[in-house]
C-alpha cells in the first residue's frame, strides 16, 4: 500500500474506516525506512519487531470495537535523546553508547497511551549541539532533498524522517532552533511550544532553561495534533505551567490578527533568495485582510552572544555527570580517577561537545562570572522585554526561520562561528521562552530537486493556537 500523500488526520480516518490496518501501515512505513534509509541515515534504530507489536495491539483494539485515539497506529519517530524504557538513547554520544532509558519520559509515555507507533530513533548532533547533524557521533544525516546537503540540526533526523516519508511525525528538541532550523532545511513544519508547555521529564538536557520538546509533521494540522497529545502540566517537571486548551480559532478571529514583521530580521546574511520568499508569503496574507505591522526588536544583535553565554554554561553543569564508565567506557588503562575523567570526557566526547563544555566551565568561574554569565542574564531579560513591547501591538511575529537554504556537508565545520550564524533567527524565542513554528512555503517534493524554504511565526506565551491560525491559513491557501 503506498501511504505517500497521507497525514496523520486522513491516516487516521482509514484506520477508523477500516480501509487499511495498524499493520499495513507500520509495514509500509517499515519498508520504506529500511530500504532508502541507507542512502539518508535519518534512523540509529528501526524497531521493526516492537513497531509491529505496537500496530498489532492497535488493530486489536479496533477489532474489539474500541474508538481509537487520533494517533493509534501512526508511524512516528523519536530523536535519541528522549527516554523510553528498556530502549538504548544515545543523544548522539559515544559516551552514552549503551545507556538504556529505565523509565519512560513524559512525552513518550503519552504518545505510547495515544497508541503511537513508534518506527524508529533519529539521529542528531551531539546532545543536540550544532545546526548540521555532522555533531553526531554516528556520521551525519542527509538531507532527502539533496543528499549532498545537510538536514540542519540538532533534530536533523527527525527532520529528514518525515521529509522522506518515513514517519508522518517526530518529535525533537529545540533548545536554539534545533527543531525550526532543519524543518525549514528539510520543508516540513516544525514548533518549538512554549517554554513550559511541554515536560522535558525523560529529555536528555542540554540547557535547562532553554529546551523544549516539539513536532516536527508535514502539515500545519498535524503539528497541532502532535502538539495538543504532547503539551500540559506535569508533576515531573515543575517548569511546565498548567493545562491550557489550544483553541481552533475561527476564520473571522484569524484575520483579526495583527502580525508584525521586526526589521531586524532582515538584516544580517540573510540571502535574497531566503528575503524574498518570506517577503512573499507576507503578501500573499495581506490579501488574506491579515494587518501587518512593522515592529522592532531592538537587542536582536545580542541573542547570539548572549545565547552562547548561558547555553555552554548550562551545558557544562548538565554534562559534569558524564565520566563515561558504566554506558560507554572508553579508556581502560588509568592509573588513578582523575585520569579516569580526563581519558573518559576527552575520548567520549566530541570535538564540538569538549568546546562548549569548557566555554562554560570559563563564563562560569569565579571572577568571570558577573563578566559574562551574569550580563548574559540581563540581556537575555532585554530580549525578553522586547518580545513583551511587540507583543503589546502585535498578536505574531513573522520573518525567516534561517538566514539560507541547506548549505552543504563541511561547508561550515572549520568555522564554528559560521555554524552559529545559522540561527540567527531562531535563538532569540528560547531566550524568551515565547512559542514559534517554521512552515515550509508551499509542499517540497523530495526528488523536485528545489531546496526548502521555512518562515517562522513567534508568538506570545501559550498562544500556539495564534501560530496555528496563521499557519493553517497560509497552508489553506
Ligand atoms: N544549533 C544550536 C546550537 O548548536 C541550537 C541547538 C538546539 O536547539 N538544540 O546550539
Amino acid at each position: 500500500m503506498n501511504f505517500e500523500n497521507e497525514t496523520i488526520e486522513s491516516l487516521h480516518e482509514k484506520l477508523v474506516s477500516k480501509e487499511c490496518s495498524a499493520r499495513d501501515i507500520a509495514e509500509a512505513f517499515l519498508e520504506k525506512a529500511e530500504t532508502e534509509d541507507k542512502n539518508i541515515h535519518a534512523f540509529l534504530r528501526i524497531r521493526r519487531k516492537e513497531a509491529l507489536a505496537e500496530a498489532d495491539a492497535v488493530d486489536e483494539k479496533i477489532k474489539s470495537g474500541e474508538s481509537i485515539s487520533m494517533l493509534a497506529g501512526i508511524p512516528i519517530a523519536l530523536k535519541d535523546n528522549m527516554l523510553a524504557i528498556g530502549e538504548q538513547a544515545t543523544a548522539g554520544s559515544k559516551i552514552l553508547e549503551t545507556y538504556k532509558g529505565s523509565y519512560d519520559g513524559t512525552v513518550v509515555k503519552k504518545l505510547k497511551d495515544a497508541g503511537a507507533v513508534f518506527i524508529g530513533r533519529t539521529n542528531l548532533d551531539e546532545f543536540a549541539m550544532g545546526s548540521s547533524t555532522e555533531n553526531s557521533a554516528f556520521g551525519p544525516t542527509k538531507n532527502p532533498h539533496d543528499i549532498t546537503k545537510v538536514p540542519g540540526g540538532s533534530s536533523g533526523g527527525s527532520a529528514a524522517s518525515v521529509a522522506a516519508g518515513f514517519v508522518l511525525g517526530a518529535l525533537g528538541s529545540d533548545t536554539g532552533g534545533s527543531i525550526r532550523q532543519p524543518a525549514a532545511f528539510c520543508g516540513t513544519v516544525g514548533l518549538k511550544p512554549t517554554y513550559g508547555a511541554v515536560s522535558r521529564f525523560g529529555l536528555i538536557a542540554m540547557a535547562s532553561s532553554l529546551d523544549q520538546i516539539g513536532p516536527f509533521t508535514k502539515t500545519v494540522r498535524d503539528a497541532r495534533i502532535l502538539f495538543e497529545t504532547i503539551k500540559g502540566k506535569d508533576g515531573r517537571d515543575a517548569t511546565t505551567s498548567f493545562d491550557y486548551g489550544v483553541e481552533s480559532l475561527d476564520e473571522q478571529e484569524t484575520k483579526s490578527l495583527v502580525v508584525g514583521i521586526p526589521k531586524e530580521f532582515f538584516i544580517s546574511g540573510i540571502s535574497k533568495e531566503v528575503e524574498d520568499t518570506v517577503r512573499g508569503v507576507a503578501e500573499k496574507l495581506k490579501g488574506q485582510k491579515i494587518v501587518f505591522k512593522e515592529i522592532s526588536l531592538p537587542h536582536t544583535q545580542y541573542a547570539l552572544s548572549c545565547y552562547y553565554i548561558i547555553m555552554p554554561a548550562e551545558v557544562s553543569s548538565n554534562l559534569a555527570r558524564l565520566e563515561g564508565i558504566r554506558y560507554g567506557r572508553i579508556v581502560h588503562d588509568v592509573n588513578n580517577l582523575k585520569e579516569l575523567y580526563f581519558k573518559n570526557r576527552g575520548a567520549g566526547f566530541g570535538k564540538e561537545t569538549r568546546r562548549r563544555i569548557l566555554l562554560g566551565t570559563f563564563v562560569l568561574s569565579s571572577g568571570y562570572y558577573d563578566a559574562y554569565y551574569t550580563k548574559a542574564q540581563k540581556v537575555r531579560r532585554l530580549i525578553a522585554n522586547d518580545f513583551e513591547e511587540a507583543f503589546k501591538k502585535v498578536d505574531v511575529i513573522l520573518g525567516p526561520t534561517t538566514p539560507t537554504t541547506a548549505f552543504g556537508f563541511g561547508e561550515k565545520t572549520k568555522d564554528p562561528v559560521s555554524m552559529y550564524l545559522s540561527d540567527i533567527f531562531t535563538i532569540s524565542a528560547n531566550l524568551a521562552g515565547v512559542p514559534a513554528m517554521s512552515v515550509p512555503v508551499k509542499k517540497y517534493k523530495v526528488g523536485s530537486g528545489e531546496l526548502p524554504i521555512g518562515f517562522q511565526l513567534i508568538g506570545k506565551h501559550f498562544r500556539e493556537a495564534d501560530l496555528f491560525a496563521i499557519g493553517e491559513l497560509y497552508e489553506s491557501l
